[in-house]
């Protein structure tokens, strides 16, 4: 195990080599990246600073290397970003995939699923929307009326989502469905992942 003062040093000089000086200023509207292809950034050094980190699993630095992710500690994960932080990096990605379904799959996803998304994550591979909010469905999201029954090898969903920041850009949603419709209005909700491009959406 490295010590902390070795980490920070070693850190210190990945950094210096590999932070494009264009990332080391604050965010610029547009030169973000959120994953997925169909919105790019304007700037081509975001994409060398987010593959570069992605490498060293540095786009999500705590999670398990088996997906991806940095497997740092915490001590370490924080000098990592103090020493982001000291050369004004931005970060190399954003949005929902890395800030949420990325940690839910972690802490709920099955080894599959964990398997198949998280690293695609940590790579940017994908853009993910939430899809949560309905016409009737916001802060009361448990009125949601959206409903997904259960076809044997897939789901058939039918129902208005709303307010779905980035759903053009996105290339995955997770989504919120109503697959018992018996249950009492907090229950009966599934969590269901699928792709943007899937047929009727
Ligand atoms: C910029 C933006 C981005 C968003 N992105 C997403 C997204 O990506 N995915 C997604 O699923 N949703 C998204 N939302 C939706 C958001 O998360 C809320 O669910 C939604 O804005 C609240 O629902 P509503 O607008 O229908 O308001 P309502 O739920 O109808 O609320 C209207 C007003 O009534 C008040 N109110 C509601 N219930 C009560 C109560 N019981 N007691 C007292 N007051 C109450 C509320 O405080 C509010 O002032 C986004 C919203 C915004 C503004």
């Amino acid at each position: 195990m490295v010590d902390l003062e070795t980490f920070r040093q070693e850190t210190r000089g990945w950094l210096e080599q590999n932070c494009p000086e264009s990332m080391r200023t604050r965010m610029v509207l547009g030169e973000d990246i959120a994953g997925g292809r169909k919105r790019t950034s304007t700037n081509p050094d975001a994409y060398v600073w987010l593959q570069r980190m992605a490498e060293k699993g540095w786009t999500a630095p705590t999670w398990p290397k088996a997906y991806g992710g940095g497997g740092l500690r915490k001590d370490e994960f924080l000098v990592l970003l103090d020493e982001l932080q000291i050369i004004k990096a931005r970060p190399p990605l954003v949005g929902m995939g890395i800030s949420m379904i990325g940690p839910t799959l972690l802490e709920y996803g099955t080894d599959a699923q964990k398997l198949r998304h998280l690293p695609a994550i940590v790579r940017g591979d994908l853009a993910w929307c939430q899809g949560y909010s309905e016409p009737g469905a916001g802060s009361d999201l448990a009125s949601l009326q959206t409903r997904a029954e259960d076809q044997g090898d897939y789901y058939l969903v039918n129902g208005s989502k709303i307010w779905t920041s980035g759903a053009l850009h996105a290339d995955w949603i997770f989504c919120l469905v109503r697959t018992d419709t018996q249950a009492p209005k907090h229950e009966g909700i599934s969590f269901l992942l699928f792709s943007m491009d899937s047929p009727g959406v």
